[in-house]
């Protein structure tokens, strides 16, 4: 079935289950992302650090879908300069867009904080610019905690479309989430399977799948989905690519959805963006 779409606050449609490409090899990008872009997944998610938007493009090109099906996220990666002005992001962006060969992106995020470098105010408002130039189609921040978002929201003029943040049954931000939600900010989950490890294994998400007849996966990512996240699994196994996206035949009930809330136990897999340098 289709994937539902979410209105962002500028009123741009996002679908709410993309994929996620980070750790693929630039030479395998097109071969995941063509199999995910067969499967039904219109939302790709890569980043320049990730160093596969070239294959990422490549898949885009070939597979004849038109341009305005495809919802494209890339992220600048600010830790490449000591300090990052207007002229660095933009050509910097430039140079996204050439790999992916696309002349907009639907999303362009701030990678990481980095808050000790006192720049992404400054990233941020060249950001606002290139969204007013229509090439990208929205623009966003990624790891942000709450003061980060409070000084940009005080700062600038542009209210972040998403705070894309480590999400998960371990991790379940409630916190964020709801501060996004009073102003208009989209919740993306990145490992939103908890990278595939304990998430995956834990006994209540196992005992779930057995009710629903599901795997463990999708019982994680129907939980997402029902919270109101935007999710980017990753998978390079086509079976896996397209059982991630087969979703949204089932329903978790309130007492599913209790259960899974009390899996919150606070564990990182990622760095915590407080000090992430
Ligand atoms: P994930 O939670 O999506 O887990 C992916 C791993 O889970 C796979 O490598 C595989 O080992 C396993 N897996 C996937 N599908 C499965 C299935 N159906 N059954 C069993 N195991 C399965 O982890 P991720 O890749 O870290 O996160 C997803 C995406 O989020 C990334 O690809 C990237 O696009 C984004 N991300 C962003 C940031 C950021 O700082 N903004 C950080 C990490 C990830």
């Amino acid at each position: 079935s289709k994937v539902p779409t979410i209105t962002l606050n500028n009123g741009v449609a996002m679908p709410q289950l993309g994929f996620g490409v980070w750790q693929v090899p630039d030479a395998e990008a097109a071969a995941a992302v063509g199999t995910a872009l067969e499967a039904g997944y219109r939302s790709i998610d890569t980043a320049a650090v990730y160093e596969n938007e070239t294959g990422t493009g490549k898949a885009i090109a070939d597979s004849g879908i038109a341009r305005e099906e495809l919802f494209v996220t890339t992220k600048l990666w600010n830790s490449a300069k000591e300090t990052w002005t207007r002229e660095s992001v933009l050509r910097e962006f430039d140079a996204s867009l050439a790999r992916l060969g696309l002349d907009y992106v639907d999303l362009y995020l701030i990678h990481w904080p980095r808050a000790m470098r006192d720049d992404y105010l400054t990233i941020y408002r060249t950001f606002e610019e290139i969204a007013r130039s229509g090439r990208a189609k929205a623009v966003g921040v990624s790891n942000f905690h709450q003061h980060h978002l409070e000084r940009l929201l005080a700062e600038t003029s542009v209210v972040p479309a998403v705070n894309q943040i480590e999400l998960h049954p371990h991790l379940a931000q409630s916190g964020l989430r709801a501060f996004h939600a009073r102003h208009g900010i989209a919740t993306e989950a990145w490992s939103p399977l908890g990278q595939g490890k304990a998430v995956l294994e834990d006994a209540t998400v196992a005992r779930l799948a057995g009710k629903h007849g599901r795997t463990p996966a999708q019982i994680v990512l129907r939980w997402h989905i029902q919270l109101g996240n935007v999710v980017i699994p990753k998978s390079v196994t086509p079976s896996r690519i397209r059982e991630n996206i087969d979703v949204f035949g089932f329903e978790l009930d309130a007492d599913d959805m209790t259960a899974l809330a009390a899996l919150d136990n606070g564990t990182r897999l990622g760095p915590d963006p407080e000090d992430f340098d």
